[in-house]
Formats: structure tokens, sequence, C-alpha cells
């Protein structure tokens, strides 16, 4: 029995298991998820010091009008070793350790700089151009959460703490195998009859695109031998991801060879258009994709189910696209019955609303629509129309990764 979009891909979620986990060179570690929550062991700054070049002074001294003697210098890097004491400023570098007895900064463009004095020109209060010690962040508080992916700001954090190396779980290792007698790989001559394999290497960039590591077989022909081949080879990866060869043709047998080697059958076929005869499988550990082979319908059943899968087997904590609510700018007709994955274009107008419409033309044969496409609007199975003007939620595609699941 055909199940929903939503239990295929709740079933797809629950079933997939998490991987293990490495430490890697910081800078490895970028979109990757973090495998551990992360405290802070001392505080952030870790010392007061300046935010300006100028003066650390004492608030107390500091009348409009006063003139003061510069008594030391102090560049960022450096510790001083006197104190400020009262009357007197020190000439102070951003980044520097205020000086004992200092309490404020005063920028340079802030006062009237003389021989070796300054001339205080405006009030200054107490804490003026200090960063103090933690008042970014203090000893124990949880800098980044277990399962987010480490963007350029929390590597920043990472390497503020000194983690030269960060526990991530290991990259899904994906093997890719594309079946069919009419397939040829894109670099051989063309036969008659012949169709360019493209799902090998689109499923390969969309591997790539969020940090796995794809295995590209090559190409099973659409019998038992070669299939059994090659699919013993795709289940020592961490996944498998097949494509055609999975609905009701006389030589589609990717089913029937993935049960010979052992493979529990979670589901066959989804109320969707299109990608309607996907299937899913477990091979004890390995999760196995077997997709329908339209390259339209591979990519976007990759992006829906497959994507939030090898996310989460990597430990992304967060593997479903972000929904956005846009607004129809066309009325869409539909069947009844299955929910469409429908290529939407997608423009945001001056006053910041966001309007669908189609990206063209929908057959699944159309893979120029995919192109044009900057994401897809999920219509709901039971409904045979949208009115234009209605609001349909979207999400575009790309890396980004928002919400839970
Ligand atoms: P199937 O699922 O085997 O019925 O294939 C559906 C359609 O997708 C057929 O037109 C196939 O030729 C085409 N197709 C299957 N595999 C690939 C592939 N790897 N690359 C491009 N097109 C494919
Ligand atoms: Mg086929």
């Amino acid at each position: 029995m055909p199940i929903s979009f939503y239990e295929a891909r709740q079933q797809i979620l629950d079933s997939v298991p998490i991987l293990a986990i490495e430490k890697v060179p910081l800078l490895d570690a970028v979109g990757r998820a973090i495998a551990t929550d992360m405290v802070a062991e001392y505080s952030l700054p870790a010392f007061d010091n300046s935010a300006m070049d100028g003066y650390a002074v004492r608030v107390a001294d500091c009348n409009a009008g006063v003139s003061l003697p510069v008594s030391g210098y102090l560049p960022a890097g450096e510790t001083s070793s006197t104190s400020v004491e009262p009357g007197t400023v020190m000439r102070i570098m951003t980044g520097a350790p205020i000086p004992s007895g200092a309490d404020a900064v005063i920028p340079f463009e802030n006062c009237l700089e003389g021989q070796d004095q300054i001339t205080i020109q405006q009030t200054v209060k107490k804490g003026d151009h200090i960063r103090w010690c933690g008042e970014d962040i203090r000893p124990g508080d949880q800098i980044i959460s277990c399962g987010t992916p480490l963007r350029p700001a929390e590597i920043s954090l990472l390497a503020s703490f000194r983690h030269a190396t960060v526990p991530v779980h290991l990259r899904a290792r994906v093997a890719i195998l594309a079946t069919g007698d009419e397939l040829q790989e894109v670099d051989e001559l063309p036969f008659s009859g012949g169709i360019v394999n493209s799902n090998s290497p689109s499923l390969a960039a969309a591997v790539r695109e969020i940090g796995a590591v794809p295995i590209i077989l090559g190409i099973a022909r659409d019998n038992l031998s070669s299939l059994r081949e090659k699919i013993k080879q795709g289940l020592q990866a961490d996944v498998l991801i097949t494509s055609a060869g999975v609905s009701s043709g006389d030589r589609d047998l990717v089913r029937e060879v993935l049960q010979e080697f052992g493979t529990r059958e979670v589901f066959w076929k989804i109320k969707i258009k299109p990608g309607h005869p996907t299937a899913f499988s477990m091979c004890e550990n390995t999760p196995v994709f077997s997709l329908p082979g339209n390259p339209v319908s591979t990519l976007l059943i990759f992006e829906e189910f497959v994507r939030p899968a090898l996310l989460k087997m990597m430990g992304h904590r967060m593997v479903l696209k972000t929904l956005y609510q846009a607004t129809l700018s066309e009325s869409i007709k539909k069947k009844a019955g299955r929910l469409q994955i429908l290529r939407v274009a997608i423009q945001i107008r001056q006053d910041g609303e966001m309007v669908v419409c189609s990206a063209g033309d929908q057959n699944t044969g159309i893979l120029r629509t995919l192109v044009k496409a900057q994401g897809v609007a999920l219509l709901a199975a039971e409904r045979d129309f949208y009115a234009a003007g209605e609001k349909i939620a979207v999400h575009l595609f790309g890396p980004s990764t928002t919400l839970g699941y």
C-alpha cells in the first residue's frame, strides 16, 4: 500500500542509524555537525581589555578641561607591570589588557593630544570602551549544542576556546548505482537508443553538497547477475542509492535483488508525484534508497527524503528545510490523491512578500523546469485546486537547514 509523503519521511528518519564520531582539525569540521555539547572552560574575553586605541584613565580624574600626563604605553599583547596612578593616564591600543587603576578608556578622537599629556574634553563614564572579562561568554556557558552544523561563526568560537580539533560524526559514504540497459556513461560514444546516465553525477553532486562522500558504482544492467554484483558492492557503504528499475516493468529487478541480500523493505510507493515508485529498505544498518530512474524524480526524491536522512546519519539535529509561507501568483490544478512536489519560481516583491508560481511544465520528463526552479511547494494530496492569491508553503533548494524533524 502506498504511504503518504509524511509517513514515508518519518519511517526513513526513524530507521537510519547515526554514524560514529571522529575528531577532525577545526577547518575540516566546517559544515559538519558537532557531536557533543561544547561548554566554555574560561571567560571570553579572557581579561578586561581596551575596545579602542586611546588612553586608559581613572574616571575620577577626568573633568573636562583637565590635562593629565601620559605615564606609559600599552600595545596589544603586552601586560602592564605598573598601574595608572591617580592624576595620570596610559596610552593603550585596542585589545591590550586594562592596567590596574584604570576604569575607562578615552579614544584618541575624544581628547586633545599634547606632547606628553592629554586634555579631557568630555565626560567619561566608568567602563567606557572597556571589554570586560566574561562579558561575551562565562565559564560553564554552553557555547554550541550537539548536532549544530558548524558555520564560520561557530568555527570562530571554537578557535577562541583553543579547540584545534573537534568531534564530529563521520561523513556518510554513499554508494550510487545507476541501473538500466539503455544507459551509457557521459564520456562514452553515443549509440542508437542510448540514454546518458545523468543520475550518477547528479546524485553524487547532491551527496557532496551536504558533506557526504559519493562512491559512484557505475551502471548495473537490467539482469540479475549484473545487479547482484553491483548491489553487493553498494551494501559495503554506509548508504546505497539506486536509480531506476523499481517500477512494475518486466525488467524492474532492483527490489527483487535487494531482497535476495536480506534487506527489509520498509515501504514501496509513496502517494506523491513525481517519485511514486520509490522504495526504501534497510540491510541490517545500511539504508537503501531505490529511486525512480527519471532524472527529475531522482533529484526531487533526494531533496525530500534522502537528504534529511543523510543529515541525520551525520549527526545533524536540524535536517528539514525551513518552510516559508508564499503567495501563489497563479491558480494550479492537480489530481487529488497524491501530494505534488511542485517545482516553483520564487520572487521576493519590493514589499518583502514572497510570491511563487510554477517554474514551468511540471511533466516529470522536463528537466529544464527543475533547472529554472528555486525551490518546491508541497501541494497537499487531498487538494485538486489552488487559487491564485492562496498562501502555500515552499522551501528553497540549497544546503541550509533550520528545522528539526
Ligand atoms: P525506469 O525507472 O527504469 O523505468 O526509468 C525511467 C526513465 O528514467 C527512463 O526513461 C530511463 O531511461 C530514465 N533513466 C533511468 N536511469 C537513468 C539515469 N541513470 N540517468 C538518466 N536517465 C535515466
Ligand atoms: Mg529501466
